[in-house]
Parts: C-alpha cells; structure tokens; sequence
C-alpha cells in the first residue's frame, strides 16, 4: 500500500472512531452526492493494476445502491437532481449515480444490477473512443508497463529508460509516466508519444477500445432505457483548461455533435475529462452554457451543498474509488466530513510546499 492509501486508510479510522463524521455531519451533509464511477467488473488477480481505483465489483455496485437507498438518500435521475438543486431545499436527500468513458461492462455488468434495482444513471459518452478514433492512452500505459522491462519516453527526459521488472517498479514507472503525459507534454505531445510507444511494442490501441468501450449500437440500447440518461465527456478525452480555447471548444461541440448524429438527441448534461483544477476552467464552464448544456461534473472530491447549487457547471462528486469497497467509506461520504478535512487540509498545506502531496489524497481519475 502506497502513502497515499496509508494517509487515507488512517484518516477514514480516525473519522469512525472520533465520530467525527457524525458530528460534522449537520454542517457538511448538503441536499445529496453524485457518485462517480468508472468501470464494474470481476476483479482481476493482477499483482500490477494501477488504474484499480477505476473500478468497483458487481457485488459492491449492488451494496452501494442498497446503503445509499438504506442512508435515507433516494437515487434520482440527473435531470431531476439538477432541478432540485437549482431551485433548492425541502426534500429527501437524494444521490445520483454517474459512469465516465463509455466502458461496455456499463452495459453488460452495471446495467442488469442498476435495471434490477430500479435506480436510473448517467454515462458520460466520450465520442471518440466510441468511434474508435481516440485512444485510451492509461489503458495502454497500464500495458504497456505490465509487458515490458524497461520503458522510455525518448522526447523527454526519460530517454534512457525507466525499469520496470517489479510490481514496485511498475508502479513507480507508471505514476513517473502520467505524471509526465498528464502534466509536462502538451495534450497532443501525449497522444503522439503514447502512439509510437504502442507501435513500437506492438500494442494495438484501436483494439483495446474494441475490447472495452461501447459501439454505437451498445449506447444506443442504453438511451433507450428511460432509466438511462446519455451525457456528453468531450471527443477526445483531453484536459480541456490545457487546451487552447478554440481547441478546447472545438473538442466539447465535437463530441456534442457525434452523439446527437448517433442518438437523435442533443446531451444536456457534461463531464469534464480528468475533472482536476488541472483539466477545468471557467473559461469551458462558459461554452457549456452557452451550448445549453444544463449541468457539469467535476471531480472535485465534494456533496452537493448551496455552494455548488450556485454553479451547476462545476458541480463536485463523490468517487467510488476500488480500493476501498467497504460500507464504512460509503457511510463517510455521505457524512461530508472527510470532503470538508480534505479542503481544510488542502488550504492548511498550501503555505508549506505540501499542497500537492494533501491534493493526491483523492488520486487522479479519467
Ligand atoms: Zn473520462
């Protein structure tokens, strides 16, 4: 276990067992949560999977929606959720369930349990990759690691190679490269390394999101499904606020405008790519509204408060992170407490240089 989990195990004992939580609870609480998830699926045996918080069990997917429902919170379609907020108060609290990307196993493992359960969802199209012309570039990393010894990224600094024989090294050749992909390259700098990288070692990407990412077919049953809401996740997957403004633009309309090509229907709802300070600005904020877009996720760890009801173009949410699939973190989040100590700790760090190592608390997301 990394520091990071260490620091987050720790914090979420010392929540129980204070009852903090409990007791923070009336002021951090909020109208409701918009849950964040990625993938469902079997878990794997893979010593190396540094993408696991992505993704969550079928079992604890069903556990998740029984505990909410148990917590008092009704699972509401995104839609209504939005109306609530904007015009306020004086009802149940009330949760809304939200998958990023576009995975199959949305379909084929999410789907059943959440139909079963009658509790509605969101999934966040990204265009792209649905139409096989983007690339899951943390996927291919993810392999790329996994089948290789050495890697290096000869544009960088990086030339002579990181090992990787080690689960350890792995991992740590993993966080080193998307730290470089995601920070130091330019968004296209990171496609065209990851690319020939992956043609190098003879990895096909347009095969990996044939493998995990819907067709069009496959999200067009899901919209059929009233239960369903389609919303859009941009084209290309790229961390917008990195983007120039016509290229960032050019990206949300694009992906806008497949899925009304594909679905016969315009996406009202939006979830910015990465949805880091990084990757989200107001600058976008402002195109999605002015395109009509009624809502906007982030993935600014948070419940919905009055605070975010005043900007439902950045509205926060609550990841469902996989490495930690235990009732007690659920019933902590929906406390509020462990989002409003992660703020304090965040503005309590910042004058020492810490800011980043308290930011990494809540790891980075897709
Ligand atoms: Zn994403």
């Amino acid at each position: 276990m990394n520091v990071r989990q260490t620091v987050f195990r720790h914090g979420f004992k010392v929540l129980k067992a204070s009852g903090a939580g409990r007791v923070l609870a009336p002021l951090t609480q909020g109208f409701g949560a918009v849950f964040m998830l990625h993938h469902v699926r079997r878990p794997r045996a893979d010593a190396f999977q540094p993408n696991a918080h992505l993704e969550i069990s079928p079992e604890f997917l069903r556990f998740t929606v029984n505990r909410i429902r148990e917590q008092g919170y009704d699972i509401l379609h995104l839609d209504e959720a939005v109306d609530l907020l904007k015009s306020g108060y004086g009802r149940k609290r009330y949760a809304v369930l939200t998958f990023d990307d576009g995975y199959r196993d949305n379909l084929d493992v999410a789907y059943p349990i959440l139909r079963e359960l009658g509790a509605p969802f969101t999934v966040y199209i990204t265009s792209g990759l649905i139409d096989r012309e983007s690339e899951l570039w943390w996927i291919a990393l993810e392999r790329l690691v996994a089948n290789n010894d050495k890697l290096a990224l000869s544009a960088l600094d990086l030339e002579d190679g990181i090992s990787c024989r080690t689960t350890e090294e792995k991992t740590a050749c993993f966080d080193r490269m998307i730290d470089v992909l995601g920070r130091e390259t330019t968004e296209n700098e990171q496609r065209v390394i990851v690319r020939a990288l992956a043609e190098s070692r003879g990895l096909d990407l347009s095969a990996i999101a044939d493998e995990l990412m819907m067709d069009w077919d496959e999200v067009r049953q899901l919209a059929s499904d009233p239960l369903v809401t389609i919303g859009a996740h941009t084209h290309d997957h790229f961390a917008l606020a990195r983007l120039d403004a016509a290229s960032a633009r050019a990206d949300i309309m694009k992906g806008m405008k497949r899925l009304e090509t594909e679905l016969g229907f315009r996406p009202k709802h939006f979830a910015y790519p990465y949805g880091k300070d990084y990757a989200v600005c107001e600058r976008d904020a402002a195109v999605l509204r002015d395109l009509g877009f009624s809502s906007s996720v982030t993935t600014f760890p948070g419940l919905l408060t009055s605070a975010a009801a005043r900007d439902p173009m950045m509205l926060p949410r609550v990841s469902l992170n996989g490495r930690f699939q235990n009732g007690e973190v659920l019933d902590q989040y929906l406390t509020g407490a462990p989002f409003a100590l992660y703020r304090a700790a965040r503005w309590a760090a910042g004058g020492f240089g810490l800011k980043s190592a308290v930011y990494r608390l809540f790891p980075s997301t897709r």
